[in-house]
């Protein structure tokens, strides 16, 4: 059976934004761990009528639902209560919690505040989930469908807000309890990932569509992040080996249908690929870039740190004004631009750079990007722009080649995507030719 999950986080400083909600993320992460899809992660604030909805909502929904918040002794801290309405069960004083939270008390030499009694009260029927570092118990509560009968069988965890305490009583108490008293854990998610740059998030949808269905297994998503397209292939497995055989088909249809747009696999990014091909290729490099960016020179910044693993990266950021200094070289102007036009020669001027530098420093490759708007003048523009930017590559004992690109986005995104563009050109470079 798979069971499905729903996280609850209780707290006005959540809701308001105040506080950033780290417990949902961890326990749905420790509850993939053990095979437990999380399906909702509900935050309320510190509402009783809330929170009693939030609680129903999600024992309908969920099997195992994991609350954290809301157990501390002020007024405001409304889950026991909370709990016991939305199931309809009394709250009731135990004794063993009410002594542990008076033995802290004692320890600290302090007197325990009435109020802290309260904090020993249970939903009748509930088992407690110990917290010895805090004087918030935990509760473990199965409502009984009599009380609730749209609600399905569900386990209801109650853990205190703190991060540190909700953690402890969550890997001391509640993953044992989920493994032994429900056979959770003997499957556990795993994921593996496949880098994809060159092509958009729908193109890829487009190109792969059976493999993006919902109730696919393994599930493949996708998401992008700094225009690295990331397709996360997920399967509730055992072990590694289960895993890899189980996914293989998948990998294989996503290389097949992607080719060289799949750069890498696992927690890799386009410059770590580029990285692994130079040392691979034992190839030296140049990097010019005009104007006032260099993007690309910073994103491979690691790898010229590098120099101790045999790599070999030189750049330069000559001024625009510059480019024409740089005597012409053998470069042979792509035919089918009108030899008069700009463009071209601006390509001409690159290419000639490329040559030249690499040539003077003796590199293999050298790769030049054009002028792109720096970032002052995209932010001032009333809308975003998409540009063209031409790279050239220059190889030893080959010919200078070049590209043009069309590109536009967010400023923030559209830097990486123009330093990714220049060093996918020539990742495929080195693919193709060696
Ligand atoms: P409470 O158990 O509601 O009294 O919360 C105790 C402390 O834990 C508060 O300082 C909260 O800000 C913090 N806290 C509560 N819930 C969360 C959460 N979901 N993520 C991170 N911190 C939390
Ligand atoms: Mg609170």
């Amino acid at each position: 059976m798979t069971h499905q999950a729903e996280i609850i986080s209780i707290g006005d400083e959540l809701t308001s934004g105040q506080r950033l909600d780290t417990n949902s993320k961890w326990l749905s992460e420790q509850l993939g761990l053990l095979g437990v899809k999380t399906a909702f992660h509900t935050t309320v604030g510190d509402s009783m009528a809330d929170n009693i909805d939030a609680f129903r909502t999600a024992a309908r929904r969920a099997d195992i639902v994991i609350a954290s918040g809301g157990l501390g002794p002020t007024a405001d801290d409304l889950t026991r209560e909370a709990v016991a309405q939305a199931f309809g069960v009394e709250l009731e004083i135990r004794e063993e919690a009410l002594q542990h939270i008076e033995s802290l008390f004692a320890m600290r030499k302090r007197p325990m505040p009435e109020r802290n009694r309260s904090q020993a009260m249970f939903p009748v029927g509930a088992r407690i989930v110990d917290n010895p570092h805090g004087t918030a118990p935990g509760i473990d509560f199965c409502p009984s469908l009599d009380h609730y009968p749209e609600g399905r069988p569900s386990r209801i965890f109650a853990l205190p807000g703190v991060p540190a305490e909700m953690m402890q009583m969550f890997s001391a108490v509640v993953r044992p309890r989920l493994m032994q008293e429900m056979g959770i854990g003997k499957k556990r998610w795993m994921f593996h990932s496949l880098k994809v740059f060159g092509i958009g998030e729908s193109d890829v949808e487009k190109l792969l569509p059976d493999l993006i269905a919902r109730d696919r297994d393994p599930v493949v998503g996708i998401t992008v992040s700094k225009a690295t397209i990331t397709l996360r292939i997920a399967a509730l497995c055992t072990d590694d080996a289960e895993f890899r055989t189980k996914i293989q088909p998948t990998v294989d249809e996503i290389h097949a249908q992607l080719g060289l747009l799949v750069f890498g696999e696992g927690e890799i990014d386009l410059h770590d690929a580029i990285t692994e091909l130079m040392k691979d290729k034992k190839k030296t490099l140049g990097l010019i870039e005009i104007g006032s960016g260099a993007w690309i020179q910073q994103s491979l910044a690691p790898l010229s740190e590098s120099r101790s693993s045999g790599l070999q990266v030189s750049s330069w950021l000559p001024a625009i004004e510059s480019l024409a200094s740089f005597s012409p070289s053998g470069f042979e102007a792509p035919r089918n631009d009108p030899p008069e036009s700009r463009i071209n020669d601006d390509v001409v001027k690159l290419a000639n750079a490329a040559e030249i530098i690499r040539r003077h420093h003796d590199l293999d490759l050298c790769l030049a990007a054009g002028v792109y708007p720096a970032k002052s003048e995209i932010q001032a523009a009333q809308s975003l722009p998409a540009c063209d930017i031409s790279f050239a590559l220059a190889r030893r004992d080959q010919n200078v080649i070049h590209t043009r690109t069309t590109l536009g986005a967010h400023p923030d995104v559209l830097y990486h995507r123009l330093a990714k563009a220049g060093l996918n050109f020539l990742r495929l470079e080195m693919l193709r030719n060696g």
